[in-house]
């Protein structure tokens, strides 16, 4: 990276350079040319008024040129063209006619001209400035050896090569120390990472000059933290399972060994009564009821747990649905001396008639369980807004204020004796509560001990409606 960086930067600064020295050239050629003309007006201006043309203006010109004590090679023509004077020929009787030379032209033209071109007189590439005398009879030419920038190029070389080595050099140096401010950040970045293999990984990401790189530090530090966060998850939801199947195995093996007891009891003949007999078989069937009940909560419960309850969803009428439920505990009720009560509204909707159906049971079975003699239940199904709202209120035993949190929980029982006899499992709130949590409602207990709860729920609906 820190090479492609130094490779790119000097490609573009050795292009910025190019550029600039192009521009550079053409336009401090023109200046250069411009400038030299100018100097060149003034001194055929001086000439011009030097002159006497009624004398010999050839030898007044070779002595101007004397004079001046340079180069520079004067020539006075007529109007026609034709050589009057030349400093550089040494018969002008020779010299052709110069009409058709474009300084001239232009001096005929418009009083004054210039040209470049090579001389083959001179063999040299020539500058000529011709411009129209005073009196207007003559035009008075001045011409120079002219390079342009080349001739100065000598001069400028050695100067601009140690500015462009030591630019160069500068140019490599940033680019050196600004990909070394990219590339250290990004490797301690990298190790700081690497803290992820630890047991208890903590990671410490500095704070750097260029805020992309503080962005990944900072991404990278809340990945780090939501893989944590999952990790810690994982690690609860492992105990919960590890706790809920080392919690279901207790539960089972006490009716197994209650089952095992009797059995050997029977098997030994030690039940020697009729009596004794009869009643260790009721309580074999006792305990297998309890089994059997204790497995389907634990099926039911597992698979709500790991969403793989496949979920049938029809229309369910929840009016009948409630009597058939009601119907089914009626029994139970009669046995435990409690009159129900229900206002159903008729309503219909889409949804799991089995998990409705559990979960209306697991609610008014426990009301009538956790009931006194004569005591009553109050089923209450509406729709209000665009939420079903259950309501299940008794006037039993209550729950009290500490148990009231606990109630949800996994094989949790206020008096495991009362739950068992009536065939409880610990698992039936628990259960209510999933569902709950699968229709994304809510769940809401009041109670008080001696008077009675009261458990609502709300479901929320889409498209359904009262009939
Ligand atoms: P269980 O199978 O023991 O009934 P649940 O999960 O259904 O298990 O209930 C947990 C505990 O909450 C019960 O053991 C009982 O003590 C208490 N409970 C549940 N419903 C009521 C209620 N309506 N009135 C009083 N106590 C209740």
């Amino acid at each position: 990276m820190k090479r492609a960086m130094i490779q790119r930067f000097i490609a573009v600064l050795s292009l910025a350079l190019v550029v600039f020295g192009m521009i550079s050239y053409v336009v401090s050629g023109n200046r250069l040319l411009d400038n030299t003309i100018v100097n060149m007006r003034q001194v055929i201006g001086s000439i011009d008024y030097a002159l006497d043309y009624n004398e010999d203006v050839n030898s007044q010109v070779k002595e101007i040129q004397k004079a001046l004590k340079n180069n520079l090679r004067i020539t006075v023509l007529k109007n026609d063209g034709s050589v009057v004077a030349d400093t550089d020929a040494a018969d002008i009787e020779m010299l052709s006619n110069h009409s058709d030379r474009d300084e001239v032209k232009q001096a005929l033209k418009n009083g004054f001209g210039y040209a470049t071109r090579y001389s083959d007189t001179l063999s040299e590439k020539m500058l000529y400035v011709a411009e129209q005398t005073q009196n207007g009879a003559y035009i008075v030419r001045v011409s120079i050896e002219y390079q342009g920038l080349t001739d100065y190029l000598r001069i400028l070389l050695p100067p601009l090569l140690i500015a462009i080595i030591f630019v160069f050099a500068a140019a490599m140096l940033v680019a050196g120390r600004f990909s070394y401010t990219v590339t250290k950040p990004l490797g301690e970045i990298a190790e700081e990472m690497l803290h992820i293999r630890s047991e208890e990984p903590e990671f410490d990401f500095k704070t750097y000059q260029y805020e992309e790189l503080n962005i990944i530090s900072y991404t990278t530090d809340q990945l780090i933290n939501e893989i944590k966060e999952n990790m810690d998850r994982l690690d609860f939801e492992k105990k919960v399972r590890q706790e809920f199947f080392s919690n279901a195995s207790h539960e089972l093996k006490t009716p197994i060994t209650s089952i095992k007891g009797y059995t050997e009891l029977l098997q030994n003949n030690l039940a020697n009564s009729e009596e004794t007999k009869k009643d260790c078989i009721q309580r074999i069937i006792r305990e297998t009821d309890h089994m059997t009940n204790l497995i389907n909560d634990i099926l039911m419960i597992s698979k709500l747990e790991t969403k793989e309850l496949s979920v049938d969803i029809s229309e369910v009428r929840i009016a009948p649905l409630l009597a058939e439920v009601l119907e089914s505990l009626q029994p139970i009720a009669i046995q435990n001396e409690v009159t129900l009560h229900q206002d159903c509204q008729p309503i219909v909707m889409q949804d799991s008639v089995d998990q409705l159906r559990e979960l209306l049971s697991n609610l008014i079975m426990n009301a009538i369980k956790y009931n006194r003699p004569g005591g009553d239940v109050w089923v209450t199904i509406i729709k209000q807004s665009s939420e079903m709202t259950i309501t299940v209120k008794d006037n039993g035993i209550g729950i009290s204020e500490e148990d009231k949190a606990r109630v949800f929980e996994r094989f949790y029982c206020v008096d495991k004796g009362r739950s068992k006899k009536s065939g409880g499992t610990g698992l039936g709130l628990s259960i209510v509560k999933h569902i709950v949590s699968y229709h994304s409602g809510t769940l809401e207990l009041e109670s008080e001990l001696g008077r009675g709860s009261t458990f609502t729920i709300r479901i929320p609906m889409q498209n359904e409606n009262v009939v």
